[in-house]
């Protein structure tokens, strides 16, 4: 459910948003999608069984003379300000949802310290202060967390003068949720392929039917299994040819030659050890559950691979930290 903020505004995470896409909404009129695609299919891949209906409005790109400037981004004023560059997509605006009755922006911000938030809060400010007049707005991302909450920040900050601190507890309060998180329910998560065979209920049987060759990546540091090639989640790296290779290569190759793709991780599904990520978090480490070596890094909104790949949600183990084998 998203949380009132004030009154017309609402927080909530990709869940709450298709919901309100998906079965309409009595309070919410407008919503403001801060996510790593300004698509609407970003919510089908999430979730393949949803269909939502969009119609575009249209798309307004960083500098700004793009369609002649009749919408918000006037407001933002002396472009020279903005590092964006000129061909980036600044915002879309589209109908959406049931009976294309919700209108929609979507600003791309990518939760990386490379994004510039900055240059997109303008825009977003001007749509929450015109829409909440006309109705009720929903700032969302992924998970509900940091960019949404950044960017309700930033305006309480601007329309009551609020300090950050003042503003971030005001947001606490509003949705007291927020600090802890939702512990998230791991019986989705992927068994645990570290532990001993009789630990996993009702598995009697090593995963794979006992077949002692499939690939494990074990702690480069105490050789605890962390995850089996069947955890791992397949990304296309990069573009062309690399793609079909990857997808052609035959796990368990005894000659693997996986340090010869660009990809400097591998993406996993969560699996049971992952601690950090039970406990609610958005993002953060990835530690072995024995020796407690640092393997990776996960985050919801996703995580760009050195390939240039983003996968969302992402849950990431360092080629370098773990050792290909089989079990
Ligand atoms: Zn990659
Ligand atoms: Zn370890």
């Amino acid at each position: 459910m998203p949380y009132l903020v004030r009154e017309h505004l609402f927080i909530g995470n990709i869940s709450d948003a298709a919901d309100i896409l998906q079965n309409g909404s009595s309070e919410i009129t407008h919503m403001l999608s801060v996510l790593s695609s300004a698509s609407i299919s970003f919510f089908t891949e999430w979730r393949s069984s949803l269909t939502i209906p969009s119609k575009e409005i249209k798309k307004v790109y960083a500098g700004g003379s793009g369609d002649g400037g009749s919408g918000s981004v006037d407001d933002l004023g002396d472009g020279s300000r903005s590092c964006l560059s000129p061909t980036k997509l600044l915002y879309s605006l589209e109908y959406a949802g049931k009976d294309l009755k919700l209108v929609r922006m979507t600003v791309p911000i990518r939760d990386m310290e490379s994004e510039n938030l900055l240059d997109y809060l303008d825009v977003c400010f001007d749509f929450i202060d015109r829409r909440r007049k006309e109705g009720g707005v929903l700032v969302h991302c992924f998970a509900g967390v940091s960019r949404s909450a950044a960017i309700i920040t930033a305006y309480l900050m601007r329309t009551e003068q609020l300090s950050s601190e003042g503003a971030l507890e005001s947001l606490r309060q509003s949705c007291d949720s927020y600090n802890r998180g939702e512990k998230i329910d791991s019986s989705k998560f992927g068994a645990d392929p570290g532990l001993p065979v009789e630990v996993l209920s009702g598995v009697e049987a090593i995963p794979n039917g006992g077949d002692n060759r499939t690939p494990a990546y074990r702690c480069k540091k105490c050789r605890r299994v962390v995850a089996l090639q069947e955890n791992v989640v397949d990304h296309i790296p990069g573009e062309g040819e690399t793609a079909f290779e990857w997808h052609k290569r035959k796990s368990g190759n005894r000659f693997n030659r996986s340090d010869e793709s660009e990809c400097s991780s591998i993406f996993v599904e969560p699996l049971r050890w992952m601690t950090a990520v039970e406990e609610g978090a958005l993002e953060g480490k990835l530690s072995c559950a024995h020796c407690e070596a640092r393997l990776g890094y996960f985050n919801w909104s996703g995580i760009q691979c050195s390939c240039g790949s983003w996968i969302t949600p992402a849950f990431q183990l360092h080629k370098s930290r773990v050792d290909k084998s089989t079990v």
